[in-house]
């Protein structure tokens, strides 16, 4: 393969460590660590950004009332860090050098990430899985993506979905729904279109930071759009 991109930011929900959407399953995110492989061997550099909606989403916890919202999005960026330790160890078994980073200090879980760290990992031909969210409650793990994008200087932000892009309208309701090859992103906020979470979108548009959407359930999707293939859609300034 030609990569188009020397460095980039993945961004992966925590249901693609699963089969069902729930929980951990070490079969699930097979593939796409075997393109990850695929990936550093051709010399590109490979952050990754974890979800942890397979196994708690601070806003969707059905807590009652009774659990407050800072806790609940504190229980969902612990969720992301015990699938950044999942994935970590998948990588390592698949011998892929990873080294997972947490906005937070938990000293005997894994080191802080701070940008020099990560810069010089990533420069070295580590994977580096960014674990715990932003470390604050209120948003979510798509924050997280556009921060460490802009942290790391990557090249582009792959979103992994379950869509294989950005549709004129919803492709699960609609046969005609038509996916664009690439947007701008002032398209994506007059057309009311959903890529991402809004204060995430605008701070990849504020820092130049282009994304592509596309789907991870798709064989070799990752490879073909860091080949510049077509696959997804593009959102560019
Ligand atoms: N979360 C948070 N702050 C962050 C990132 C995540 O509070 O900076 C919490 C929030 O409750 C979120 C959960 O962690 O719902 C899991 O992240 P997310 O929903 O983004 O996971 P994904 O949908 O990507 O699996």
């Amino acid at each position: 393969m030609e990569p188009r991109f020397k460095r980039i930011l993945i961004k992966l929900s925590g249901e693609s460590l699963s089969n069902t959407g729930r929980g951990i399953n070490v079969e699930a995110i097979q593939p796409i660590i075997q393109d990850i492989k695929t990936l550093i061997k051709n010399d590109v550099q490979v952050g990754i950004v974890i979800g942890g909606g397979n196994i708690l989403r601070g806003a969707q916890g059905d807590f009652k009332g009774q659990i407050e919202r800072s806790t609940a999005d504190t229980m969902g960026m612990l969720a992301t860090m015990i699938n950044a330790l999942a994935l970590r160890d998948l990588m390592k078994f698949h011998n892929i050098n990873t080294t997972a980073l947490s906005a937070r200090y938990v000293d005997a879980v894994m080191q802080t990430a701070n940008a020099p760290l990560a810069n010089a990992l990533l420069d070295n031909g580590n994977v580096v899985i960014f674990a715990g969210g932003t470390g604050n409650p209120f948003v979510t793990t798509d924050t997280t993506a556009a921060l460490r994008a802009c942290e790391i200087k990557a090249d582009a932000l792959l979103k992994l979905t379950t869509v294989d892009g950005v549709y004129d309208k919803d492709p699960n309701q609609y046969k005609d729904a038509k996916r664009y090859e690439a947007l701008s992103f002032s398209e994506v906020l007059d057309k009311e279109l959903k890529v991402m979470d809004l204060g995430a979108f605008v701070q990849c548009r504020d820092f130049n930071v282009p994304i592509c959407v596309f789907n991870m359930n798709k064989s070799g999707a990752l490879i073909r759009v860091v080949a510049g293939e077509d696959e997804g859609t593009w959102i560019r300034n």
